[in-house]
C-alpha cells in the first residue's frame, strides 16, 4: 500500500472540487476501499473523507416512497422499522451482506460502488491479465476457475460477477440513485462489461452519490431477498433473488411482479422474462416453475459455473414460495 495525501472536506460541494484532481476518491466506510488498497487494485493519491458531513445520512418517508443518504450505514437501514414494513427485501439483502462489524462501518453510497470479487481481478500481481484492472491486458479468468463468475451479461472482455446484496433489491424495484441534481435508474446505474468492463458504473468524474431514492409499491411491501450462498453467513451470494408480489383481490391473480437477480451477473439482473410471464397468471407451482426457467435463457457457460443456470430458476421459485408462506403475498 502506497501512501497517499488525506483530505478532510467539509461539504459535497467540496469534495467534488477535490475530486477533480487526478488519482482523488472518496472515502466513506473504508471498507471496500482499504480492502483494495492493501491488495494493489486502488493506489488512490488523495483520499477525501466524506464521513462526517452532515445531512446524508439520513432515512426520509414520504407519501410516494423513501429517499436514503448515501451516508447511511447499511445495518441503520436493515434495521429501520419503516424500511423493513413498506421495503422488507431491502431490509433483508442488507441484513445478509457483509458482516455485523461491516455493516456497522460501511454505507449505502459505497456499497453501491464495490467493486467485483473476482479474484484475478484482486491479485495483480500473480495475474496481471484482467481487462477491468488493465484494459486491453485479457482476461484471466477465462480459462481459469469460474465458479463464482457470471452466466448473464458476460462479454469476451470480462465475465465477473456484480457482488451487491442491495443494488439487487433496488433493481427489483425501480431505485434511482441521485448524483446531486442528476437521477439515473438503478438498472442503468450498472454498466455492462462490453469492451469496457474497467468502467462498472453509470457515474461521472467528480460525481458522488448522494441518496437513493425507493419508490412504494405493493410489490415492493410484501418482498423479500433470498440468498443461496457457498456457507450460511459471511458470503457473496452464489445466486440470490430479490422479489415483490402483489396479487389482485381474489388472492390468487398476480397483479405485480418484480424478479432481480444476484450472484449470476455481470450486473444487477431484472428479470424480465420472468415477470412478464408470471404478470396477470394465476399463482400456482406450475406457473412458478415454467417462468422461472426462463431466468437464465442466454447463459453463457465458462467451465465450472453451470450449476448457477440449474440454481436460479429454483432461488426465484423458492423466493416466491417463501412470500406464500408467510402469508404476505
Ligand atoms: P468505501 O470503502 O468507503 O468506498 C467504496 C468505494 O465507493 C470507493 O471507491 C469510494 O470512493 C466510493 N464511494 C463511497 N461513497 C461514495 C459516494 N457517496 N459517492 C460515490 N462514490 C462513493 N457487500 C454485499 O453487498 N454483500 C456481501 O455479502 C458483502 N460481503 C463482504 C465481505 C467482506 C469481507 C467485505 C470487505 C465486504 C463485503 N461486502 C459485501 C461489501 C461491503 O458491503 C462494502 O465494502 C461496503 O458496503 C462499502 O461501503 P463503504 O462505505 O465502506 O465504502
Ligand atoms: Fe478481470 Fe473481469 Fe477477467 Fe475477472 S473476469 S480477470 S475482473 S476481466
Amino acid at each position: 500500500m502506497r501512501n497517499f495525501t488525506y483530505l478532510r472536506v467539509g461539504s459535497v460541494e467540496e469534495a467534488r472540487r477535490a475530486l477533480g484532481q487526478a488519482g482523488a476518491t472518496l472515502l466513506a466506510g473504508g471498507t471496500t476501499l482499504l480492502d483494495l488498497a492493501k491488495c494493489g487494485v486502488a493506489e488512490p493519491e488523495t483520499v477525501v473523507d466524506i464521513t462526517h458531513l452532515s445531512g446524508l445520512d439520513a432515512i426520509v418517508f414520504d407519501a410516494t416512497g423513501v429517499t436514503i443518504g448515501a451516508l447511511a450505514k447499511m445495518s441503520t437501514v436493515a434495521a429501520d422499522r419503516g424500511i423493513r414494513e413498506q421495503f422488507p427485501a431491502i431490509s433483508e439483502s442488507l441484513w445478509q451482506a457483509a458482516s455485523a462489524q461491516l455493516r456497522n462501518m460501511a454505507t449505502i453510497g459505497g456499497n453501491l460502488m464495490q467493486r467485483t470479487r473476482c479474484p484475478y481481478f484482486r491479485d495483480p500481481v500473480a495475474f496481471p491479465a484482467c481487462n477491468k484492472r488493465a484494459p486491453g491486458s485479457g482476461c484471466a479468468a477465462i480459462g481459469g476457475a469460474t465458479r463464482h463468475h457470471a452466466v448473464l451479461g458476460t462479454s469476451e472482455a470480462c465475465i465477473a460477477t456484480n457482488p451487491g446484496d442491495l443494488a439487487v433489491a433496488l433493481v427489483a424495484f425501480g431505485a434511482e440513485i441521485l448524483l446531486g441534481e442528476r437521477r439515473i435508474a438503478a438498472d442503468d446505474f450498472f454498466l455492462l462489461p462490453g469492451s469496457t468492463p474497467q468502467r462498472e458504473h453509470a457515474i461521472a468524474p467528480g460525481e458522488i452519490i448522494t441518496a437513493i431514492r425507493i419508490p412504494a409499491s405493493a410489490a415492493a411491501r410484501r418482498s423479500t431477498y433470498l440468498k443461496v450462498r457457498d456457507r450460511q453467513s459471511y458470503e457473496f451470494a452464489a445466486a440470490s433473488a430479490a422479489v415483490g408480489l402483489a396479487l389482485e383481490a381474489d388472492g390468487r391473480t398476480i397483479r405485480d411482479i418484480r424478479v432481480a437477480l444476484g450472484g449470476i451477473a455481470t450486473k444487477p439482473w431484472r428479470a424480465h422474462a420472468v415477470e412478464a410471464a408470471l404478470k396477470g397468471q394465476k399463482l400456482s407451482r406450475e406457473a412458478i416453475d415454467h417462468a422461472a426457467r426462463l431466468a437464465t435463457e442466454g447463459a453463457v457457460i465458462h467451465g465450472d459455473n453451470r450449476y448457477k443456470t440449474c440454481l436460479t430458476p429454483r432461488v426465484i421459485a423458492r423466493a416466491i414460495i417463501n412470500l406464500k408462506l408467510r402469508g404476505i403475498a
